[in-house]
């Protein structure tokens, strides 16, 4: 289904974020208050517009009130992201998404009415650790603080052995829910399923257990 996004602010963030929105065919109006940023972020959206998103008025001109999601990707000026997250909620946005820098400012944004506010860096920060601390760990989704889903390398000793033999559930108390190999992806193993070198096991499961597994060799 095709959606109208706006996304205020056209540093790296919001131009990389409008960009793969317009990619996958989603109509993307492209707002700053610098003419170059404007220019430069043609490509990334479908429209764009030079205005100051702190400004009621130019709000109101852009009709932004009929854009189903619009997220402020302001970051440095802490005050512009602020009031701007306050004037869309006044205006009637139904959902705004709002980039803060730290903690404070996440805070605040939520108080003036985000529906969900990101921390870019923060979490991009969480991601990278984890992935330097378990080297096996390819990729990974939190669904809680204590459960993921993750993929995860097989370890050597694993390898040429079915999934029964293995008993991950038992031995590791954690869930096989799909085996990628090569360019494969088999989403129902079977638990005769043999374990080749090189594959990449999809494991849902407890933090703690996950962390154990991924550091077998
Ligand atoms: P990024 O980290 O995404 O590259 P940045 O460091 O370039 O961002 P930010 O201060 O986070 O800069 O601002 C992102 C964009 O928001 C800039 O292009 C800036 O011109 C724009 N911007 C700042 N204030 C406003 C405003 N009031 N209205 C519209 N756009 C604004």
């Amino acid at each position: 289904m095709v959606k109208q996004y706006a996304v205020i602010g056209l540093g790296r963030f919001g131009t990389s974020l409008a960009g793969n929105l317009l990619q996958a065919g989603q109509e993307v109006l492209g707002v700053d208050v610098n003419e170059e940023r404007v220019e430069d972020a043609q490509s990334a959206v479908t429209h764009a517009v030079i205005a100051d998103s702190t400004d009621p008025e130019a709000l109101k001109s852009i009709g932004i009130r009929n854009f189903d999601t619009v997220i402020v990707a302001i970051g440095n000026d802490i005050q512009a992201s602020i009031l701007t997250v306050l004037l869309l909620k006044e205006e009637g946005v139904k959902k705004v998404i709002a980039k803060a820098l730290n903690k404070p400012h996440g805070q605040v944004l939520d108080k003036v009415g985000a529906d969900w506010v990101i921390f870019p860096e923060r979490d991009m920060g969480e991601r990278v650790a984890h992935m330097l601390l378990s080297p096996n760990v390819l990729n990974f989704i939190e669904l809680s603080k204590e459960y993921s889903v993750e993929e995860i390398k097989v370890p050597a000793s694993m390898t040429n052995r079915t999934l029964r033999e293995l008993d991950v559930r038992a031995k590791y108390n954690l869930s096989v829910i799909a085996i990628r190999h090569g360019k494969n992806i088999n989403i129902s193993p079977s638990p005769d399923e043999t374990i080749e070198e090189g594959d990449v096991l999809v494991v849902i499961g407890g933090n703690r257990d996950l962390e154990r597994f991924a550091n077998l060799q």
